[in-house]
């Protein structure tokens, strides 16, 4: 038996965000065992003092590829989890076996990432949270599946998403604290309720 897919907020409603697409439901552990493996290189991202984002991407039953975000120690802000993951994978495969392969990333693909995915064909995105200022696969703008574009790709969230807001508000409290001028932030506790 697998994880219970929804969870009861502490006022005992389900939180929509956490019910997950029949779809997803159908390999739940699948696609709970492949968003593990980006949630431990989100891990490791913010060992490494980056923003917590970070996706694997899935070819024949295995993860081939790994990105996670990389924009603070290169300050360069176009190398988000997707971009890096992408560039691995092409050094194994030609760009036509994107059509064979999913993309398992942290938090909603960018509106940048989303495009790029898009442009190289990726068969289907599976996201943990969502991204209200950026994101591109429906948050924001619906770049996955708009119909004046190439041919689009399917996208679900919800696999992991409290733990993929975990990692980001661990992230932003650890900013906080090494700010040289910390702002006086009321409450920096770490809220457990997402
Ligand atoms: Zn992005």
């Amino acid at each position: 038996m697998t994880s219970t897919p929804t969870s009861v907020s502490s006022e005992g409603s389900i939180n929509p965000k956490d019910i997950l697409d029949p779809v997803v439901l159908q390999d739940l552990e699948t696609h709970q065992k492949f968003m593990q493996c980006a949630i431990d290189t989100a891990e490791e991202a913010l060992r490494g003092g980056e923003t917590p984002v970070a996706c694997v991407l899935v070819h024949g039953g295995k993860v081939v590829a790994r990105g996670m975000n990389d924009t603070n120690r290169s300050l360069n802000g176009t190398r988000h989890a997707e971009f890096l993951a992408i560039a691995q994978f092409l050094e194994q495969f030609p760009p036509t076996e994107m059509k064979n392969t999913d993309l398992y990333v942290t938090v909603e693909p960018c509106i940048m990432c989303a495009s790029a995915l898009r442009q190289y064909g990726i068969c289907t995105v599976y996201y943990g949270c969502g991204n209200d200022r950026f994101g591109g696969n429906g948050s924001v703008l619906s770049v996955h599946s708009d119909q004046s574009l190439d041919p689009g790709y399917p996208s679900y969230g919800g696999v992991y998403r409290k733990e993929a807001i975990m990692l980001l508000r661990r992230f932003y409290i650890q900013e906080n604290e090494n700010a040289p001028n910390p702002r006086a932030k009321g409450n920096r506790e770490l809220k457990t309720v997402v």
